[in-house]
């Protein structure tokens, strides 16, 4: 039997890997617990935006109260602005553009943070109220990358607006207030899922059947006789307390969401589990940044866009020119080209990235994976197949963040979002990059990404929140 070797430490050896080499230890150790408890402090102010903003809409809403009340006004292309000027450009109340009038103003670039709003959902379809076999529902598509059997047996909450006929609109919320009724899709009970268990996970769900159960009363007449006597009742108290009518969810758009409020996780409370971390973790820190920016050298600009989730189309989402456009009205105040700006101007796209997650551990490249408490995620490119769909940004950008994270001691780490070939994602940096100018990703790592319950670490949040001021600041 071998002689159980001590293990020496070499100091020559020591010195060397402390000079050269990469130590990737548990995050949570390189902060103090005055820093921690900093991270824990500014994620309250992140759960308060999360149970109020379950929506894209909310986001708008909520950013433009929050915006007004630091003397943010709305953006007048009319009106000439000056350093430390504050505005907000709402792009039909799903995006928004926040900005400050730099010292420099935009002659040599603007500085832009870029992150969603809009979540993975279940939509209400044009036509979505039916009855069967005596019970209400309403018939909805889902919005974004959902693994489906994920959104049955949930409680559900209805979030939207419904437009009539004349303009006058509805705004809805049901089921995030206490006492509020609540929604659900039903599964089937396993005494009868015999032949559905042996289903494919992607197939086991339909999302023909992501249907939401909304009623079992029928309305109350005199000989009971009557078709549709339960989506009649339902849709009699949506009139009472609306004002609308079956027509009129044609001009709506009426989410169903998980009605989870967002809390603390963990003995520790380390952790958030909330619904929409994607990618309301990156768009709180990249608002609170705005909001936080006081007279920047160069002008800076917060986007929370919609439509991410469904590939950025849309005139409210990354690949419409709304952007664009507000560059060109804030050049031209300056007597610049917008497209000058933009030459000169620099992004970070804030999105989130995929923790590493132990029990999921064959999908990830543990090495380039980003981990829980690691700090907010650098991410160089992204795509699929061979980074398809990635902005990849170029080395010498990397190399410029790196720096501005490392001298402002930001808690970094980078990594991809899993085993070249296991699959992969996009956001909207490819958009801003199309645009001619700098864009790399960074953003939170998240477990259970695209799930009603995602997890992040509290300290990430917060370092992304540092990270996106000192960008903005150009510090
Ligand atoms: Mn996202
Ligand atoms: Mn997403």
């Amino acid at each position: 039997m071998a002689k159980k070797e001590e293990k020496q430490e070499n100091p020559e050896v020591e010195a060397l890997k402390e000079k050269l080499l990469i130590n990737r230890k548990n995050g949570f150790f390189s902060l103090t617990d005055e820093k921690v408890k900093k991270a824990d402090d500014y994620c309250e102010g992140y759960k308060d935006f999360l149970n109020q903003c379950k929506t894209e809409r909310e986001c708008v809403n909520f950013s433009i109260r929050e915006a007004e009340k630091q003397g943010f006004v709305p953006f007048d292309p009319e009106a000439a602005y000056h350093p430390g000027d504050k505005v907000y450009y709402n792009n039909r109340g799903k995006s928004i553009i926040l900005a400050v009038i730099g010292k420099n103003g935009c002659r040599d670039g603007v500085r832009i943070i870029a992150a969603h709003i809009d979540s993975p959902r279940l939509d209400l379809k044009p036509y979505p109220l039916y009855e069967a076999n005596d019970l209400a529902l309403f018939k909805s598509h889902y919005y974004g990358g959902i693994k489906k059997y994920q959104w049955t047996t949930i409680p559900l909450a209805m979030h939207g607006r419904v437009v009539r006929k004349d303009g006058t609109y509805v705004d809805v919320r049901v089921g995030d207030d206490p006492g509020d009724p609540l929604f659900c899709v039903t599964d089937l009970l396993p005494h009868l899922g015999a032949e559905q268990m042996k289903k494919p996970l992607s197939q086991a769900i339909e999302g023909e059947n992501l249907n939401v159960l909304i009623g079992s009363r029928p309305v109350r007449t005199k000989d009971g006789k009557g078709e549709d006597l339960v989506k009649l009742n339902v849709m009699r108290l949506i009139n009472e307390k609306y004002g609308i009518t079956e027509e009129d969810f044609v001009s709506g758009e009426i989410e169903f969401v998980p009605a989870f409020r967002a809390s603390d996780m963990g003995f520790d409370r380390s952790m958030i589990c909330a619904y929409g971390h994607d990618d309301r973790v990156c768009a709180y820190p990249a608002f609170t940044a705005a909001l936080n920016c006081k007279a920047p050298k160069n002008t800076i600009l917060a986007v929370l866009a919609d439509k991410e989730e469904i590939g950025s189309m849309g005139n409210t989402g990354m690949d419409s020119s709304f952007l664009h456009y507000f560059v060109d009205a804030l050049a031209q105040k300056e007597g610049l080209e917008g497209r000058d700006v933009l030459t000169h101007s620099k992004c970070l796209s804030a999105d989130v990235g995929a923790a590493f997650d132990p029990q999921y551990a064959s999908v990830y490249e543990a090495r380039n994976s980003c981990y829980l408490n690691g700090g907010v995620g650098l991410f160089k490119y992204t795509g699929a197949r061979g980074k398809s769909g990635s902005s990849d940004a170029s080395a010498e950008f990397m190399a410029e963040i790196r720096d501005m994270l490392c001298r402002n001691d930001v808690l970094w780490q980078t990594g991809e979002l899993g085993k070249v070939d296991a699959g992969g994602g996009g956001t909207v940096a490819l958009f801003i990059a199309n645009l001619n100018v700098d864009v790399v990703d960074m953003g939170v790592p998240v477990l259970s990404m695209h799930a009603p319950l995602e997890v992040v670490s509290k300290i990430d949040v917060h370092m992304a929140y540092r990270a996106f001021k000192v960008f903005f600041e150009g510090k």
